[in-house]
């Protein structure tokens, strides 16, 4: 069968031969070089034909546009699960109970502050919550528990309040619209709302897997809800499930569209991208875990791929040392986790020497820099 690639003209390339192959290749990296950016076909192209080199130099090409080639920044950080009861069902889940099943828990406001409490101590100043679909938490839940750490802690710390699936979840549940909700939790204090929970954005994957939880189109709704009210937002993606190539590509067309709508509109968008990698250990759906190689081709593809997108944040959480590598392919934050209860349930483990790991990037040419989570201006003012 002939293969073929469509390039940014529209024209088909024809990739019967090496040297068809290597033409298409060079004439990807011209444009990316020149400051252009590559079609769908041409992403598929690169995964399946480029080099480890050719891809690191494109991806370095890109992340040229928005950082000193040898400036990596990062943050120390805790995940803070609140609760693990969740209603979801997602079959590469090993974290969730569901409710009235032993084992269920709801982190009680000191339990929360002495958590954050340790992470000042260890000197990271970001936290993340994220937890299950808990029918027994309604959004003032939430918004109470938000605004007591706002005003606990002030600006010495921030936080990522919820993933999207989370904000989804609760604010169906209170029958609330996506703006609604999201102006609820903005008045609690919230500067953030991010985009884990994505895992792969196509509707065949979520029914395959997280049929309970939502559409592609209602996640990207509910982003742009929070787009709209003045919060923060960011990117995720998790690989190395049962996805395709295509399934890979649909998710980064469908970001990178959003993210151009938000742009062309007059909002910032998304402010980062993270991509991890799923750990099989304890989930029904089982399976085994994809190569470091495998991560940083992929991070690379991202990064030339997304280039409306500013910061790529390696998962030092899923990739542990191997992480750092993909500063070679793109990325160019990170950030060191205290305690992700979600991953490690599925078999992530963490180093906490800080200055072990950090020795890692510095050894491979970066000055490494600590990054404190941005507020956004308007309502920074406000807290
Ligand atoms: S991944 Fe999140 S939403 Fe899915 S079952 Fe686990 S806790 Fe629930």
């Amino acid at each position: 069968m002939t293969q073929t690639s469509r390039n940014a003209q529209g024209d088909t390339v024809l990739l019967d031969t090496d040297a068809g192959v290597q033409a298409a290749l060079a004439e990807v990296a011209a444009r990316v070089h020149g400051g252009g950016r590559i079609t769908t076909d041409e992403a598929r192209l690169l995964w399946e034909h480029a080099s480890d080199d050719e891809l690191k130099s494109l991806a370095g090409a890109v992340r040229a546009r928005y950082h000193a080639p040898d400036r990596a920044t990062y943050m120390v950080m805790r995940i803070i699960n609140y609760t693990n009861v969740c209603v979801a069902q997602c079959d590469y889940c090993a974290f969730y109970v569901l409710p009235n099943q032993d084992g269920g828990y709801v982190l009680s406001r000191e339990d929360v502050f002495a958590k954050i409490d340790q992470l000042l101590e260890l000197g990271g100043d970001l936290v993340g919550f994220n937890g299950g679909f808990n029918p027994r938490l309604p959004l003032h839940y939430y918004a109470d528990l938000f605004a007591a750490v706002r005003e606990r802690y002030g600006d010495k710390v921030e936080f990522y309040a919820l993933t999207i699936a989370e904000f989804m979840y609760l604010a169906d549940r209170a029958k609330l619209s996506h703006h609604e909700a999201a102006e609820a939790l903005r008045d609690a204090g919230v500067f953030w709302i991010t985009g884990g929970g994505s895992e792969i954005l196509t509707e065949d994957f979520r029914k395959r897997h997280a049929k309970f939880k939502y559409t592609v189109r209602e996640y990207f709704q509910a982003q742009r809800a929070i787009v709209e009210t003045g919060m923060r937002t960011t990117a995720t993606m998790v690989i190395g499930f049962d996805e395709t190539l295509d399934e890979r590509l649909e998710h980064l067309e469908r970001t990178r569209a959003f993210q151009d709508d938000c742009i062309q509109d007059g909002w910032d968008g998304l402010f980062s991208f993270l991509c991890w990698t799923y750990k099989p250990y304890g989930t029904a759906l089982g399976g085994r875990e994809i190569t470091p190689r495998e991560y940083w081709r992929h991070m690379a593809l991202c990064r030339i791929y997304l280039d409306n997108v500013k910061h790529f944040r390696t998962s030092v959480l899923t990739q542990n040392a191997d992480a750092f590598r993909a500063l070679e392919f793109g990325a160019d934050d990170f950030d060191l986790p205290l305690e992700d209860e979600v991953t490690q349930k599925a078999g992530a483990t963490i180093d906490l020497d800080m200055d072990r790991l950090l020795a890692v990037p510095r050894a491979l040419g970066y000055n490494v820099e600590y990054r404190h989570a941005e507020r956004p201006p308007a309502l920074a003012a406000t807290a």
